[in-house]
């Protein structure tokens, strides 16, 4: 290769001195990642040049040259230009772009990662990724969240550490499998490096360790279509990449709210709520906990006369009878909150009977749900929040900003739900006390092992709290049996139910229920709340935003503790050998 200034000598000039140029700004192909360096096959020394100038080639196959402003008219870029034009590369019209020094060092280091992993151009630009390993590393990780029916993917780069933090939510606790514990920082960086260059709609060009970024991502897993929201958070050690499982296939939602897991009584509240006219019907519950296809099922089983338009991020079943849009409102940006705002205002003109609103995540969506229910329009969605009660301080937080005084009218809040879904007992294999006490691993509610006399002080203790004899105990069994063992997928390091190293963490994922065995199906634990059949229930709204004296907050009290709580649900699965009572300590604490 000749020296850079060289090649300046030899065409300096019969080249035409005058530059087209444009901002990074200008290019979205730039800022969404979509471009390939060139600089491998230019005949320049592309090390002088990288702390100050790349040369990318567009889907357009038009070439630009990015540049630091302050080098916008050096000698380099002339010299990129003609080295461009000797290999036949095509010049885009405003063939030099300004880019701030984080993105041109981020280009640069993605030039790199793209010929050590051997990223081919054409790959890039088809598509095809057939035997990529960063590709295919990314595509086993979201293989086993698919298998595992995990919430998030969680990939923590972090100084100082030799391996990246790969961890997943499965039902709401975090699992660390054995298998992805061993991935080295640096791959593991590549690996979030190339994936990025296929994110959607995100915030810069390249990734970008420093910032936090957000994006769309969408894979093709064990032939059926994921959708990832990606969104990193920075922390003093390095990023924390969290990958958000969004839709596996869109599946038809069920009209039968009876299959869900709810008691009788609680049935009986759905079908109240979905009959009346006015109100919100809001849920909270952990990811995974079946929010969603609740609300489906109920969407879904409105009387036919009723006008349905849901706003979803994203759209997660198919409604037949609803006019589904989907909405994508990222972080809390002018152009989201513009965009929300219309596409509100076009839906209160709608004459809408039912709206479901995804989720009520940040002061648009709320301002939505207060702006319908103040219209009479039956609203449904879901909150954040730790119990059915939650949902009432959650909306009037600083975070949301609803008005207390507008909660506070009888008939604006219809029903309020927590639920969470637990693990259901194998009754094929599962264990009666005395079997566990002898056989099989006894492990604690953590996965730890315990000896034998542990366990039996345990099973005392546990009998005492939840007042359950020991002799409708049922415990998992750790190998299962055929009847549950199948769902297992084969690459799981803990198919053999013991792990090949003895790691703790790789233990408490065991225990937190991802393995199939031992399992089948899941159990609904919920709590309900019905507003309008509670008498202090308004007067508690009012009280929330005031300071309250002692007896009031006494008399709030009582009948707060007079609601059924989830856990009380869970401990009758307990109690009729269908849960764990692990899984119950685990969930809902000590009895
Ligand atoms: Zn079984
Ligand atoms: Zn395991």
């Amino acid at each position: 290769m000749r020296a850079f200034s060289q090649s300046r000598h030899t065409a300096l000039s019969d080249v035409d001195r005058t530059v087209r140029w444009c901002e990074y700004r200008d290019l979205p192909e730039l800022q969404s990642g979509q471009f390939v360096s060139v600089m491998h096959r230019l005949d320049v020394d592309s090390s002088q040049l990288a702390d100050r100038m790349c040369a990318v080639q567009l889907p357009s196959q038009e070439c630009v040259i990015l540049v630091l402003p302050e080098y916008l008219h050096d000698d380099g870029v002339l010299a990129l230009r003609i080295a461009m034009g000797q290999v036949g590369l095509r010049l885009a019209a405003r063939s030099v772009v300004t880019v701030p020094a984080s993105v041109l060092s981020a280009i640069a280091r993605k030039g790199r990662i793209e010929q050590r992993a051997g990223v081919s151009q054409s790959r890039l630009k088809t598509g095809s990724t057939s035997g990529h390993v960063l590709f295919s590393l990314l595509d086993d990780l979201l293989g086993w969240a698919v298998r595992h029916d995990a919430s998030d993917v969680h990939i923590g780069v972090f100084r100082g550490q030799a391996h990246a933090d790969v961890a997943f939510s499965v039902r709401g606790v975090l699992v660390r499998p054995v298998q992805f514990a061993k991935l080295s920082i640096e791959i593991m960086h590549e690996m979030l490096s190339v994936a990025w260059m296929r994110v959607q709609g995100g915030n810069g060009a390249v990734f970008e360790p420093q910032y936090e970024q957000q994006g769309r991502l969408e894979r093709l897993v064990g032939g059926s279509r994921v959708s990832l929201r990606w969104a990193s958070i920075v922390s003093h050690k390095g990023p924390s990449v969290t990958l958000r499982l969004l839709q596996r296939e869109r599946s038809v939602a069920t009209t039968d709210l009876s299959g869900l897991g709810y008691s009788e009584p609680q049935l009986q509240c759905l079908y109240r709520a979905r009959l009346s006219t006015g109100g919100a019907v809001l849920l909270a519950g952990s990811v995974g906990s079946g929010k969603s296809t609740t609300l489906a099922a109920l969407i879904r089983s409105l009387p036919p006369e009723r006008k349905v338009i849901t706003l979803e991020d994203p759209v997660e079943f198919d409604l037949p009878n609803a006019i589904q849009c989907g909405i994508t409102a990222f972080g809390d940006g002018e152009s989201d909150r513009a965009r929300f705002d219309i596409k509100l205002q076009a839906l209160k003109r709608s004459a809408a009977n039912d709206v479901l609103i995804g989720e009520i995540r940040d002061q648009g969506s709320a301002r939505a749900l207060a702006d319908l229910l103040l219209a009479g329009t039956n609203v449904y969605s879901t909150v954040h929040a730790g119990s059915a009660l939650q949902i009432v301080p959650r909306l009037c937080s600083p975070t949301l900003g609803v008005s207390p005084d507008l909660l506070a009218v009888p008939g604006v809040l219809k029903l309020l739900v927590y639920q969470t879904l637990l693990n259901a007992l194998c009754v094929e294999c599962c264990l009666d006390h005395s079997q566990w006490l002898s056989e099989g691993e006894r492990t604690c509610p953590l996965g730890m092992p315990i000896t034998h006399d542990h366990a039996a002080a345990w099973l005392e203790m546990i009998e005492g709290c939840l007042q359950i004899d020991r002799s409708q105990f049922r415990f998992r069994h750790p190998q299962g049996c055929s009847r549950c063992q199948p769902l297992l997928a084969v690459s799981d390091s803990g198919m053999s139910g013991r792990h090949p190293d003895g790691e703790v963490r790789a233990q408490v994922s065991c225990a937190s229920g991802h393995h199939s065995t031992g399992y089948r199906g899941s159990l609904m634990a919920a709590e309900f709340i019905e507003p309008a059949r509670i008498v202090h229930f308004w007067s508690w709204i009012q009280s929330l935003s005031r300071m309250t004296d002692v007896r009031e907050q006494a008399r709030h009290q009582s009948w707060i503790d007079e609601q059924q709580k989830a856990s009380e649900m869970a401990k009758i699965y307990v109690s009729q050998g269908l849960l764990d009572p692990r899984e119950y300590v685990l969930r809902f604490g000590s009895a």
